[in-house]
């Protein structure tokens, strides 16, 4: 029987682990925690692998479905979107529900302080990243009052972060509150930060958990052997709102089809691995772009273009359906043209 081993059971590793074991595999997983838990800002794209997870696992808290966009603290669009186009969900429920249907499915799990002797797959996410690739993110869980199925999100474009406020239930009780930037910053000047921002926001809130946990920022997209490479252990993470949740799943269920399809033929599983991540692959590197434009041009052009944008780009990036194609479209004519003279080429298009 095929044997694959996984380290890390977090999102990706868990899925895997269940797909593999369902297909016949003789799986074997390693995580450091029984219990998972990584601070998160808990929001999911909703597709239509995503949706089937998050309903098989009863991991839904709430739907977001009005989003306010700021740029540094002023609002430039409001939508109503439906339908919704992200959930939020109890991410230790996910994962918890994603471990139980793998062993039931004959997979061995195993939780502590080891190593697997030998990895298949790492499925480590950011901690599988090399030192330099991480920034760090905040995430606060805290009871307050805020708008159901309302989400905030703040684009700082001076320091190159994104302030959030999510729902965290239906009765706009709970939220989750948070902050990411594309740098390093201290856990406890992250922390600060986070506080005066969100004290300014809301006024007194009662803090339920937070956490700092790395985001893979800076690191190439890497899908590779020796061991293979899924979710955000791969680099599969977005760059401008550090979105892996969906990635995580769908690069899960791509690289369970590659085994399925190739095994033991490395090259066999790689080929169809690649092919069946283009997109994502794709849909990171615009962002890395985006990411990289942000930080070329001015503040204030950055700004403008941002308030210029129509609803209809804001509606694509929320839905995850923003191309390059469809950016470069969308943007008034002016920064088009800046932003082809800068880069010279459409990523994926060939040199002129
Ligand atoms: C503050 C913050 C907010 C975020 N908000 C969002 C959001 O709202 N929406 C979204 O889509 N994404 C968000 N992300 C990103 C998202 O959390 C990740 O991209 C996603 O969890 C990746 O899934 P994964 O399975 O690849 O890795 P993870 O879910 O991180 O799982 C990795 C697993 O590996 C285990 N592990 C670590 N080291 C070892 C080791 N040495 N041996 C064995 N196991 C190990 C860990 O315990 C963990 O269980 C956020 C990230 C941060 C930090």
């Amino acid at each position: 029987m095929s044997r694959i081993s996984i380290a890390g059971l977090g999102v990706s590793g868990s899925f895997l682990a269940y797909l593999l074991a369902r297909k016949g595999f003789k799986v074997e997983g390693y995580d450091l925690a029984r219990r998972y838990f990584k601070p998160c800002g808990d929001a999911m794209s909703v597709k239509e692998l995503t949706r089937r997870v998050v309903k098989a696992t009863g991991s839904e808290l709430a739907q977001a479905r009005r989003f306010s966009i700021k740029v540094e603290g002023e609002e430039i669009a409001y939508l109503d979107l439906k339908p919704s186009p992200w959930v939020m969900v109890d991410k230790g429920k996910l994962v918890g529900a994603l471990r139980e249907m793998a062993e039931a499915e004959g997979a061995s799990l195993k939780y502590g302080k080891r190593e697997l002797r030998t990895v298949t797959v790492d499925a480590r996410g950011p901690f599988a990243g090399r030192a330099g690739e991480q920034v760090n993110a905040i995430s606060i869980l805290a009871r307050t009052r805020w708008e159901p199925g309302e989400v905030s999100l703040d684009l700082t474009v001076s320091r190159r972060g994104t302030f959030w406020i999510f729902p965290h239930d239906e009765d706009g009780r709970v939220v989750n509150l948070g902050v990411g930037f594309d740098r390093y910053v201290k856990p406890g000047v992250l922390r600060q930060i986070a506080l005066r921002y969100f004290t300014r926001k809301l006024g007194r809130f009662e803090e339920l958990r937070s956490g700092v946990a790395p985001i893979l920022i800076w690191s190439p997209v890497r899908l590779r052997n020796g061991p293979l490479l899924v979710g955000e252990a791969s680099g599969l993470v977005g760059r401008l709102n550090g979105e892996g949740n969906r990635m995580a799943l769908y690069s899960a269920a791509a690289l369970a089809d590659a085994l399925a399809r190739g095994y033991p033929d490395a090259e066999k599983v790689l080929e169809v691995y690649r092919e069946r991540t283009m997109r994502f692959v794709n849909e990171v590197r615009t962002s890395l772009l985006l990411l990289d434009l942000v930080g070329r041009f001015p503040v204030p052009l950055i700004k403008e273009a941002m308030k210029a944008a129509p609803d209809g780009l804001w509606e694509s990036w929320l839905r995850t359906e923003l191309t390059l194609e469809r950016l470069l479209s969308l943007l008034p004519e002016a920064l088009r043209s800046t932003a082809l003279s800068a880069f010279g080429r459409v990523p994926g298009q060939p040199r002129a």
